[in-house]
């Protein structure tokens, strides 16, 4: 009989799979206890199981995690976990501290095929989307590594691959994430970053996340080039999805908006945003370009960024500058890839 993945199911999953196996319903529960809330992983420790229960464990679950097999450590505190993903491949995940939070950006997708032109992982098709508990891993090995008494305060789905195209590994595992019983992680500390996929953009007002979205463009004719997704959903429809996000959700939609040079980054640009988004409730987070090999885009100036983020804020917009982290490590934002190979030579912890 085939075991198991723990970490890939659900609690309602695990019960169903326990009484399916003569088991009382009530052990998952309890296991979500021992394992997520309180991270005993080792059966003989689970004083509260019944002696056979306990030693049938591990022949009814794979306790695996992915592997973090290597970390580098920004100058500014960041950190970057590369996780095989079995056959040669894998992917990153970024824990990013500041004042009051500790957030991971995770990964869905080994890949993308969305294609974005200033993103690294979007040079490399999809080669597969995650399962369940590769994602629900990454928050699980992070964790486990971290200093007494810290916490991941936020998650952000902003690392590899468009978590809509992966939506069920997404959305099951922010639910093992909030199982009370586990480590009860709040929805609203959730937050899905989409580069438009606008059919799947209710299935983030019915899980209680927040959503994101990445805009980086006025124009569909600039959006087009530089995210190919707008030809199937262009601005419009893109933003009437993230209106009615807002309305039945109450809360506002991020608008992330990347500052390529020369492309999407003047005064008159940041004026079209503004008229465009103005009937959103939004907050924009501005993103000055993070170079990275073969890009073929370049950061605008600081001044440019300046100017740009005044104009926003002259206009009545609520914008906001992203700060950039990691970039030492090619931890920034649009800078992850699966080529191992492309990586710096950085601090190893
Ligand atoms: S920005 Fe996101 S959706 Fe676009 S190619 Fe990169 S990983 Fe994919």
């Amino acid at each position: 009989m085939d075991k198991a993945k723990f970490y890939g199911l659900t609690q309602p999953e695990l019960e169903q799979y326990l009484v399916g196996r003569g088991k009382q319903k009530f052990r998952a529960q309890q296991l979500f206890r021992w394992i997520y809330g309180l991270r005993v992983v080792d059966p003989e420790q689970m004083t509260n199981l019944a002696k056979d229960f306990r030693r049938e464990l591990p022949l009814l679950f794979d306790f695996s995690l992915p592997a973090i097999v290597k970390e580098w450590v920004s100058d500014d505190g960041t950190k970057k976990f590369l996780f095989d993903m079995g056959q040669g491949r894998s992917v990153e995940a970024v824990l990013i501290p500041s004042q009051d939070r500790l957030t991971l950006c995770v990964s869905t997708e080994v890949g993308c095929n969305m294609a974005c032109q200033f993103c690294y992982t979007g040079k490399q098709k999809l080669l597969r989307r995650l399962e369940v508990w590769e994602v629900v891993g990454q928050f699980v090995q992070v964790s486990d590594r971290l200093e007494p008494g810290s916490r991941i305060t936020n998650v952000v789905f902003m690392g590899m691959g468009e978590p809509l195209d992966n939506p069920e590994a997404v959305f099951r595992a922010v639910e093992i994430w909030h199982n009370p019983w586990g480590y009860n992680f709040s929805l609203k500390k959730v937050t899905v970053s989409t580069s438009g996929l606008v059919p799947q953009i209710p299935l983030v007002t019915a899980s209680g996340t927040r959503l994101a979205v990445s805009l980086n463009a006025a124009t569909d004719e600039i959006r087009d080039q530089i995210m190919p997704i707008n030809r199937k959903w262009p601005l419009a429809e893109l933003l009437e999805a993230c209106r009615q996000h807002a309305r039945e959700s109450k809360d506002k939609v991020t608008l992330e908006y990347v500052l390529l040079r020369g492309l999407n980054d003047s005064v008159e640009d940041a004026r079209r945003l503004f008229h465009l988004t103005k009937n959103v409730p939004c907050k924009i987070n501005i993103i000055p370009f993070n170079e990275h090999p073969d890009s073929g885009f370049g950061r605008p100036a600081e001044s440019t960024v300046d100017e740009f983020q005044k104009e926003l804020m002259r206009l009545g917009a609520h914008v906001l500058r992203r700060k950039t982290m990691g970039r030492d490590i090619y931890a920034a934002c649009g800078q992850l890839t699966t080529a191992y190979k492309n990586h710096p030579q950085q601090t190893q912890i």
